[in-house]
């Protein structure tokens, strides 16, 4: 996908009359392309690890969801086995967002040896072309497990382990993976852990208002 977009700068080059603008919206384009396809395999394997810790996730219809296309007619075999990678990948994946790049690019690279990673550029349903790193005839969770690493790899190469994180709220662990610009993110995707965190904070200022009249 990077070789194919980044050949299209060099043919819009030619054709165009402000080559810098042109320059800089393509590649704007070319790493928010790239970058959607990360972030959402990503955020994929942070809510099926926070599913799996709490034993209660569906995850053919959380994978369905989430664009994997292979997901409806899995084999409750594939489903079983994916499952338990998921769980042997846990330790890694809970433990990202305190790790040093260093010592996650080893880890990262530890599971990489354990896949058969075999790229290909293909092209169906109306996406574009793309890369797949599994071929066609393999089983549903080496895909799954490939692509979650693969994500993970090139996460790595391009911005460490700074975008994971957990939720902020008290009595939250769930961990998640921040794809905001300026990397604000605080909670996990349930909406209550971030209300109830304001609320509570809210409360703290009025009381320490009160505790103090005339001081803010
Ligand atoms: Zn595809
Ligand atoms: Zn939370």
């Amino acid at each position: 996908m990077r070789v194919l977009a980044t050949r299209k700068v060099l043919f819009d080059l030619r054709t165009l009359r402000n080559p810098l603008e042109l320059i800089t919206s393509s590649l704007m384009e070319l790493s928010s392309t790239t970058q959607s396809e990360i972030r959402l395999t990503l955020d994929a394997l942070m809510v099926l690890t926070n599913g799996i810790r709490q034993s209660g996730i569906d995850l053919r219809s959380t994978l369905d969801d989430r664009g994997f296309s292979r997901a409806p007619d899995a084999s409750a075999a594939a489903i079983s086995r994916l499952t338990s990678r998921l769980e042997g990948l846990r330790p890694l994946v809970e433990t990202l967002s305190e790790m040093e790049d260093v010592a996650a690019m080893a880890r990262v690279n530890e599971e990489l040896n354990e896949l058969d990673v075999r790229p290909s550029i293909v092209e169906h349903g109306g996406v574009g072309p793309h890369i797949h790193w599994t071929p066609a005839t393999a089983t549903f969770d080496d895909q799954v497990m490939t692509d979650m690493l693969m994500a993970l790899a090139q996460e790595l190469c391009d911005n460490g382990t700074i975008r994971f994180g957990r939720c902020g709220a008290d009595d939250c662990d769930d961990l998640f993976y921040d794809g905001t610009r300026n990397r604000a993110r605080r909670f996990c995707d349930d909406p209550k852990c971030a209300s109830r965190t304001h609320t509570a904070d809210h409360r703290a200022r009025q009381s320490r208002a009160r505790e103090a009249p005339g001081k803010k």
